[in-house]
């Protein structure tokens, strides 16, 4: 199997990669969520500054729910000591509680379902199949390198507690091994069988030519994503392609980012970016990638 991109990176710069990336992606993005790229065109030209503002206002280098979750998540599993269903939820929990800057419909469901009855797995809703689940599964792949069966299991079960939907469960396990084969191996060519074997179980996720459409149904963003991410050669040019194309843009940022940050390493994401990104957000992905890293 010959790679078409190889890094010398270790371990640690791809994993910190993905977890910048993935903050960065939605740093980035924040700024056009919900935008045409018409509009965006119109507004920037081309989209390809921390800049804040958008529809939520932020500062520049603030993140979203996107970030937050992955963070929440993280954070369970290393005071857990390992896999915690139920201290995930807690966690949660905690976020919902602290007045967050965003929060998805279902996530909201989810989250608050547990607080009533305690339970970790949402029904099947059709209205499910949302990126919500998929967009904070990062520390889940940290914590199970190790074993991609396990690691399939728990992104299901984590993706459970507010999306019960098999297109969400399909891509959530999907995203889960294509980074953590880019985490061990620093190579891109397995991934598109990863993305193949994907399209071939559901054919909704087909994305060349790219559909078209950026919003936050599962579906469209995996096709965005991976639009971005198997077209491009660099972490910047990735980004822009996924960003610029405006919709759901936070989180087709953040789920590229996290690919092109595992493939590219830290060094591969532009300096400017990383020098804009919320400081208490840098600090927080510094200190919980190898205590994650550890945990697998
Ligand atoms: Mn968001
Ligand atoms: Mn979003």
């Amino acid at each position: 199997m010959t790679p078409n991109h190889q890094t010398n990176s270790t371990l640690l710069d791809r994993a910190l990669g993905a977890f910048l990336g993935l903050a960065v992606g939605d740093a980035l993005g924040a700024t056009v969520e919900f935008m045409t790229a018409r509009e965006i065109a119109v507004q920037y030209r081309t989209h390809k500054e921390i800049i804040g503002g958008g529809w939520l206002h932020l500062k520049p280098g603030r993140v979203t729910d996107d970030t937050e979750m992955s963070l929440a998540l993280g954070s369970a599993l290393i005071a857990s000591g390992g896999w915690n269903p139920r201290a995930i939820a807690d966690a949660f929990v905690k976020w919902m509680q602290s007045n967050p800057v965003d929060i998805g419909n279902a996530c909201r469901r989810g989250i608050s379902r547990y607080i009533a009855d305690g339970s970790l797995s949402a029904p099947f809703a059709e209205e499910n199949g949302g990126n919500g689940a998929a967009m904070r599964n990062l520390p889940t792949v940290f914590a199970s390198l190790a074993n991609e069966d396990v690691l399939i299991q728990r992104s299901i079960e984590q993706a459970h507690i507010t999306h019960d939907h098999p297109l969400s469960d399909a891509a959530t396990a999907a995203l889960a091994c294509m980074t953590r084969w880019l985490l061990l191996e620093g190579a891109q060519a397995p991934c598109d069988k990863m993305a193949n074997d994907l399209i071939a179980q559901h054919p909704a996720f087909a994305f060349k030519p790219w559909p078209g459409k950026t919003s936050g149904y599962i579906v469209h963003t995996v096709q965005t994503v991976f639009d971005g991410f198997f077209n491009t050669g660099s972490f910047e040019e990735c980004l822009v392609r996924v960003v610029n194309r405006g919709g759901d843009a936070d989180t087709t940022g953040a789920l590229a980012g996290q690919l092109a940050g595992a493939l590219y390493g830290v060094q591969g994401i532009p300096a400017r970016w990383l020098k804009k990104l919320d400081p208490a957000v840098t600090a927080a992905i510094y200190k919980q990638t190898p205590q994650l890293l550890k945990l697998s």
